[in-house]
Parts: C-alpha cells; structure tokens; sequence
C-alpha cells in the first residue's frame, strides 16, 4: 500500500471558502476558491457585514450589523448564478417626526455573472477581479428591499408645521394649518377677492 489515505495535502485544505473569513464574515467571496463543478452548487451562511445605509438624506444602520444571510452559488457553463437571501433590521429618522424609527426589512436577490460578458445583464456589478462583494450587494438588497418611506408608524402624526412640536405627543396649541401651501394661496387669493383688494403680486400683466 503507497502513499497515505489520511487526506492531508502539502498545500493545506482547499476548501477554505467554508469558514469565510478570519472573523468568520462573509464580506467577499473569492470565486476562484469555490470549488464546484459546472452545474454544482454551494451554499454559505455566514455573517455578512452591512455598512451604513443613505435614505432619503438620512443615515440608517442595519441591527445586526452584520446579520446572517444565506448565499446560494452555483457554477453555470460560463459563469455564476448567485442568489442571496436574509433580513435585516433598520435604524433611522422618522422621515414625519424624526424620532427613531425601525423597519424589518427581507430580501431574496439574484446575480448573474458571465466570464467575459459585457452585457451588463449578464455581468454583475458586484463582481470585480474574480470576487462576489457580497456586503456591497447585500447593502443595496437591503435597500432595494426598503419601504419607499421611512415612518416610527403608519399613524405617525408628524411634526407641527408651525411649530415644530412632535404632534404624537398630543396637540401643540398652533391654529390647525392649511394642509398644502397651494392652498393656503387660494385661501388667501379668496379672501383678497372678498374684501375686493388688489393682488399683493401687482397688478399683474
Ligand atoms: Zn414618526
Ligand atoms: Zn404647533
């Protein structure tokens, strides 16, 4: 009997792509190291870091900060097919009365990357030098996935427009305001109208 079945190499395990990184996150994936065949597939649940999220102006952190998600990778004839799913909570403004507001967001996104494709359907932003950014994607899934406003709750009475006090914490005292500027002019054109002035805009062309 030659040689040793013990399954040790000289050059060390190859699949070290199963333990992420030295802090066991999942910021990038070298895509050189993902051993699997055409048509073969593996799976990573790791800790994936998110950076801070812009939204509407505002700056929102994702609780964790680095939450687990699970990539699907499956090696195509000439490419990648890559889906990442998870969820996230997060932190920020209220965009009504700017008291902390959280939001749980989920996502399910995929990813297609070619060898050599230009098409930019077919090669994925996140690829770059033979890794899957796997932060960068997940950072804009998130945001993707966000809801197209950012409310503490959907009975969020906002902030008095006069003011400034938080109207969820019971009425302010100001006068009820008009509820659009727009009309606020007309209301105000009205009256002119009424008492028979001239409009404040001149006597026009
Ligand atoms: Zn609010
Ligand atoms: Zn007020």
């Amino acid at each position: 009997m030659a040689g040793s079945v013990d399954g040790r190499s000289p050059h060390g395990p190859s699949r070290g792509t199963d333990r992420p990184g030295r802090d066991g996150q999942l910021r990038r994936l070298e895509l050189r190291n993902v051993d699997v065949p055409s048509g073969g597939a593996r799976t990573f649940e790791a800790p994936v870091p998110i950076d801070p999220i812009r939204f509407g102006g505002q700056a929102y952190l994702p609780e964790p900060g680095a939450p687990e998600l699970r990539l699907d990778v499956v090696r195509v004839a000439s490419g990648w097919h890559f889906r990442l799913r998870g969820a996230v909570a997060v932190h920020g403004p209220c965009w009504r009365c700017l008291e902390p507001a959280r939001m749980d967001v989920a996502f399910d996104a995929t990813e297609i990357a070619m060898d050599g494709a230009d098409d930019p359907e077919l090669s994925s932003l996140y690829v770059d030098d033979d890794a899957l950014e796997v932060s960068d994607w997940a950072r804009d899934a998130v945001v993707e996935a966000m809801p197209a406003v950012m409310v503490c709750g959907d009975d969020c009475a906002g902030l008095c427009p006069s003011c400034g006090a938080n109207l969820n914490e019971g009425p302010c005292g100001c006068a009820p305001a008009p509820t659009d500027s727009r009309w606020a002019a007309l209301a105000e054109l009205a009256e002119r109208l009424a008492r028979n002035e001239p409009s404040a805009a001149g006597d026009g062309e």
